[in-house]
């Protein structure tokens, strides 16, 4: 099936699921947003890129750019991020905080809240801010000067965020923060509050497609890196539901509880979904129903 009429099946797939579910209102300004909305975009590694929907509205990518900010770690200075945090799937929700405990300070992997915070203090530690490196990578790879973090998001996540702030004083405890609490809390904020479209979000992730090379050829992984990047999105990308997306999709993936989730088809291309209701493990329902067509009408899967 041509990639268009594919999307057009993904869009009818998700069609029962758009507007239904709950929104991120633990974060009081994505509770703002209507949840009716709908976007889907195919970039693939040739250079095409296909849209449906609200593809070119932006929402908050939230933990979508933790699979960026272990990117760059990865790049810096290869595996060494694995003697802070594992890479086991969590099983339990991604703020929780027992289970931070029981495993002393060492979380189970990157993309749980926790892992995120430990990846973040580490960029932080090398970059000397965070953001900013994250921030040009989104810019240079979406070829969109305008790409930031929305201030008023991070401000809203911050006053909210006692779990955040929880989970960060607990690593402090554990010595696994190499900068001040703070510091690594508001850089975390601020990086989940990068504000995309989905085209934007696609073109971005691309080079996880294209084994690690950038679209300007140069390379930011190597092939082995990206692999791994991948992987860990197979098994961790998606939280406690990370076996049931695999089974309906199939696809190395992250979600943000923004409602978008950015999908990697290796040597093919990207898929990037936005609908802001969230199901109960808090990755978008149209967005997982949607991928689930997508995949199964398209033969872009890897399995
Ligand atoms: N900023 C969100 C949080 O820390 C990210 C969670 C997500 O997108 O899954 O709770």
């Amino acid at each position: 099936m041509q990639i268009m009429d594919a999307l057009v099946r993904a869009q009818e797939a998700a069609a029962p699921e758009v507007g239904h579910g709950r929104l991120a209102n633990y974060i009081p300004s994505l509770a703002a947003v209507d949840p009716r909305q709908f976007g889907m975009v195919i970039a693939s590694c040739d250079g095409q890129v296909h849209v449906i929907g609200d593809a070119d509205v932006r929402f908050s990518v939230q933990s979508i750019s933790k699979v960026f900010t272990l990117t760059l770690v990865v790049a810096a200075e290869g595996e060494r991020i694995w003697e802070r945090v594992s890479r086991e799937p969590s099983g339990n929700p991604f703020n929780s905080l027992l289970q931070l405990d029981q495993e002393v300070g060492r979380p189970r992997n990157p993309f749980i809240n926790a892992g995120a915070l430990v990846v973040t203090d580490r960029l932080h530690s090398l970059t000397g801010n965070a953001c900013e490196a994250l921030g040009d990578l989104l810019r240079r790879e979406s070829g969109h000067d305008d790409v930031v973090s929305d201030p008023e998001v991070a401000r809203s996540e911050l006053e909210a965020g006692h779990r955040t702030s929880a989970l960060a004083h607990l690593l402090a405890s554990y010595g696994n923060l190499e900068c001040p609490v703070d510091q690594v809390i508001n850089q975390y904020v601020a990086q989940c509050a990068f504000s995309m479209t989905c085209r934007e979000l696609a073109l971005a992730g691309l080079f996880l497609a294209r084994d690690g090379v950038l679209a300007d050829g140069t390379r930011l992984l190597s092939a082995r890196q990206t692999k791994r990047v991948n992987a860990v999105m197979l098994t961790c990308g998606t939280y406690d539901s990370a076996g049931e997306f695999a089974y309906r999709v199939g696809l190395p993936a992250k979600s943000g509880v923004g409602g978008g989730i950015l999908a990697i088809i290796p040597d093919r291309g990207v898929a990037c979904v936005w609908s802001p209701a969230l199901g109960p493990t808090g990755s978008s329902a149209a967005g997982l129903a949607a991928l689930d067509a997508f995949t199964t009408y398209s033969d872009w899967t890897v399995f």
